[in-house]
């Protein structure tokens, strides 16, 4: 059956069902009370009552019978309406007659008017609900017509005017679209050679990369109507309707081809129908899923549609939806580099006047691991910083102050106190002392006991000095060393340790972990991969566990306990034979709340700057 159809039988049979039922409810209670002043008796009890002469009146209805009779006791006697359901009784007549009884008969029960209020009264507020409903849909009274129709409705053919020029820092991934685009601007040529274009392609990659952005800007260079919607729009609301909305979209595109489809968060709808996630899984969206992937291949890519979708969690897709002929082609689309940042910023500095001692270059470099969004925000809030200052320029300083506040979230209105103020000011001071002195982990650039948003503490920053993708081992080492720094800290100061170092620790096992199982870096366990296949990592996605023997599974436990407990050591042993540096940098931070780097530095030596890796922040 037509899904639309479906949908809506299926609602209005469950309305009508409810409706009926609370009507029924309602009869009895507000109609019924009225027609039911008469006792209930049973039918022997009339007859008794005959026989006893005590009837005077009787009325005979088609299905009982109502009677009056004179109440025993004080004069004036009280009157009393009874009544029987009527049954077969042959002599009845005979016997009022002989009781001398007056007696009548009456057709059904009441006149026109009152079955008929009895029924409507009750209706019409579940009609006025049903219309209200349905208005609110969207439709007015034809809201019924229009409940499956999508929202893209709205935005039919919409011109996105974004470009290329407006994106920045993914020049490669630009470069495969340019096909797209050509053909999206004259299909025909593409038809006559007898070349077939992807249908599909699907846009992979973290958050505020510039997915949506990259689709609109292919629509927008290739001039075309560019139909947009999310995933989880399509299985909001009610259910059924995501079905529909997939095929009135792809009808309203078909219609303006050549054109683009863009689902965004397409992995709402498109997860895995098997494995892990068949425990979430329902109806509406499998629902939705098939309709797409009938969609699909419900046409050619000569037809001058193509569908983009955007996911950042690829590995949950169904395959179904990867199949040639359906997204068959994939495009990551990775956070920017250093260099791809600094275009970013310059595009969205355009608008806002900056001072021109902001070196955008040193911008870029201190935020490694930002997305295009990120960056985005960023000048914004640097903006604001300005605003509130009253300056006219966005200044350096509005930019470093706007970073902390992204990055760790700064909450200066909530001085720590007392002895956590004194734990916390040691915990950081063991983190960037033990990061001042390691050689080959990143400069310090601020450490702070100010609280955060995210619920930190304190923190330190370190400010890598460029985009790092080639981690030696020892590097590695270092940098475990520099998260369980904190932790050793306190240990060596206040003999224990406390519950701000278990982010610090769930970071050095994941990095011990990933060394062990992925790096290969244990020469216990050898160059061998222990987990699921690679890919999909850089987007922090759980890599599922292979089968792997208790032997080894212990052996690699063995190992991670090794190298976090070596890591300890070394950050111990650091912290030990340089014990005044840190009580003076503690004393600092407790004083001042922030030390910068360069303090750091000249109360612990160590190295100067030029260090690197893509952690900017430890708490
Ligand atoms: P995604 O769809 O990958 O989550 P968006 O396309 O919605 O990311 O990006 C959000 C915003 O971030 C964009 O509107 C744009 O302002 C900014 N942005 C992201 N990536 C870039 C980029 N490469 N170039 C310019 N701006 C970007
Ligand atoms: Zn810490």
């Amino acid at each position: 059956m037509d899904s639309d159809l479906k949908f809506k039988t299926k609602a209005s049979a469950i309305y009508i069902i409810v409706a009926f039922l609370l009507i029924l409810m309602l009869q009895e209670m507000v109609i019924g009370p009225m027609t039911t002043t008469e006792e209930k008796v049973p039918y022997s009890q009339f007859r008794k009552d005959l026989a006893g002469g005590a009837i005077t009146e009787v009325v005979v209805e088609p299905e009982r019978i109502l009677y009056s009779v004179e109440a025993s006791g004080e004069e004036p006697k009280e009157k009393i309406t009874r009544k029987v359901v009527r049954i077969e009784d042959k002599n009845l007549v005979e016997e009022l007659v002989a009781s001398g009884v007056d007696f009548k008969a009456k057709p059904a029960r009441r006149g026109i008017l009152g079955p008929l209020l009895s029924w409507i009264l009750p209706v019409l507020p579940f009609v006025l609900i049903w219309w209200f409903l349905m208005k609110r849909m969207g439709g007015g009274a034809r809201g019924m017509m229009s409940i499956g129709k999508s929202k893209a409705t709205e935005i039919t053919g919409q011109m996105t005017g974004v470009t290329f020029r407006d994106v920045a820092g993914i020049d490669a991934v630009e470069a495969e679209l340019k096909e797209i685009i050509e053909f999206l601007k004259d299909p025909d040529r593409f038809v006559k050679m007898g070349a077939k274009l992807p249908k599909g392609v699907l846009l992979v990659g973290p958050p505020g990369t510039g997915k949506t952005l990259l689709a609109k800007a292919t629509a927008g260079e290739a001039s075309v109507p560019f139909f947009s919607m999310s995933g989880s729009e399509f299985v909001e609301m009610f259910v059924g309707v995501g079905a529909s909305r997939v095929r009135d979209l792809f009808e309203q595109a078909k219609a303006k081809a050549p054109c683009i489809i863009f689902i965004d968060e397409i992995d709402a709808v498109g997860q895995s129908r098997s494995g892990g996630a068949a425990m979430r899984t329902n109806d509406e969206r499998e629902q939705t899923l098939n309709q797409l992937l009938y969609e699909m291949d419900g046409f050619t890519s000569n037809q001058g549609v193509v569908i983009m979708a955007a996911t950042n969690r690829p590995e949950v897709l169904d395959k179904a939806l990867l199949r040639a002929g359906r997204f068959d082609r994939q495009i990551v689309v990775p956070l920017p580099t250093e260099k791809g940042r600094r275009q970013i910023l310059e595009i969205h500095a355009r608008g806002v006047s900056i001072s021109p001692e902001v070196d955008l270059d040193k911008v870029a470099r201190f935020t490694a691991g930002f997305s295009g969004a990120d960056l985005a925000n960023l000048i914004n809030e640097a903006a604001l910083m300005a605003v509130r200052r009253g300056s006219p320029e966005v200044t350096m300083e509005d930019f470093t102050v706007a970073i902390e506040r992204i990055v760790a979230g700064l909450q200066r209105d909530m001085p720590l106190e007392g002895e956590t103020r004194k734990k916390v000011a040691y915990h950081e001071s063991g983190h960037a002392l033990v990061s001042q002195l390691l050689p080959l982990t990143d400069t310090v650039h601020k450490v702070s006991i100010i609280p955060t948003s995210k619920g930190a503490l304190g923190y330190t920053m370190e400010m890598p000095e460029e985009d790092r993708y080639l981690m030696s081992k020892p590097a590695l080492e270092q940098r475990m060393a520099v998260m369980l720094g904190g932790r050793a800290a306190e240990l060596l100061v206040f003999q224990q340790t406390s519950t701000g170092a278990s982010n610090d620790l769930e970071r050095a096992t994941g990095m011990a972990r990933r060394m062990v199982t992925e790096f290969g870096m244990s020469e216990k366990l050898g160059p061998v991969r222990y987990v699921g296949p690679a890919g999909m990592d850089y987007l922090g996605s759980q890599v599922s566990a292979l089968n792997l023997s208790p032997e080894t599974e212990r052996m690699i436990d063995e190992e991670i306990r090794r190298f976090l407990d070596e890591a300890a050591e070394e950050a111990m042993k650091i912290l030990t034979s340089n014990e005044s540096a840190l009580h003076e940098i503690a004393r600092i931070l407790q004083e001042e709340e922030v030390i910068d780097g360069e303090t750091v530095a000249l109360i612990a030596g160590g190295k100067s700057t030029t260090k690197q890796t893509k952690d900017k922040v430890t708490v």
